[in-house]
């Protein structure tokens, strides 16, 4: 059976990067944001939103998901309403992706929210990974071109790496790429994988 390595971090520490090193050393990778991202456009999940928030996170016919994250950003109840849209499409397709692995003795699951959203209930093993506050900060400005302010708000919604680290069996230290990658290493051989 396929186990599930479940990995998240705060936003910018470099969960993604991370997730990158575990693939070039041949583990498949699935991407939650991403999937939620594109799951987000299709037919059945776009009725079901128009159903809960209306026409007018609309443009079109088109999904505004910049008007949409502004309405649930602020909102607990409707980001509750988006999640329970949002979650079990998620669980439905990683369902159908994780069939096709089976050849694969670990998956790694990234996800953002692994603890908010409750996934973390079905990962076999929880990597967390972990950069100082202030270059997560920079990181995620330069790459979205944001503000600090903005990054400040996002980084306050989420659970805090104390919180996160507790539950997980392996932290990654992200604060550069030579410290982030002998920590993958490291777990590949505790994990037998290399
Ligand atoms: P989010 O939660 O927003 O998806 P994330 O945790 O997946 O973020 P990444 O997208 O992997 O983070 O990294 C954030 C930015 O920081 C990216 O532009 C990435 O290239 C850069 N970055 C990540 N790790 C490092 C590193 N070790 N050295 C330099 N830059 C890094």
């Amino acid at each position: 059976m396929t186990k599930i390595i479940g990995l998240t971090g705060g936003i910018g520490s470099g969960k993604t990067t991370v997730a990158n090193h575990f693939r070039v050393a041949g583990i498949p990778v699935y991407i939650a944001d991403d999937e939620a991202r594109k799951i987000m456009q299709s037919d059945e999940i776009n009725a079901e939103i128009k159903k809960k928030f209306g026409d007018t996170v609309f443009d079109n016919g088109i999904l505004n998901r910049e008007k949409l994250s502004g309405i649930v950003f602020n909102d607990p109840e409707k980001l509750k309403l988006l999640n329970a849209i949002i979650h079990p499409a998620v669980k439905k397709h990683f369902s159908s992706w994780i069939l096709n692995q089976k050849n694969a003795p670990y998956i790694i699951y990234e996800a953002a929210i692994l603890f908010e959203s409750g996934s973390y209930k079905d990962c076999d093993i929880i990597i967390t990974v972990t950069a100082p506050l202030e270059l997560r900060i920079q990181r995620v400005i330069q790459r979205d071109k944001t503000t600090r302010e903005n990054v400040l708000s996002r980084i306050n919604m989420q659970w805090n790496d104390e919180k996160r680290i507790d539950k997980s069996d392996f932290v990654i230290e992200n604060d550069t790429t030579e410290i982030a990658k002998s920590a993958v290493d490291k777990i590949l051989k505790i994990l037998k994988i290399q």
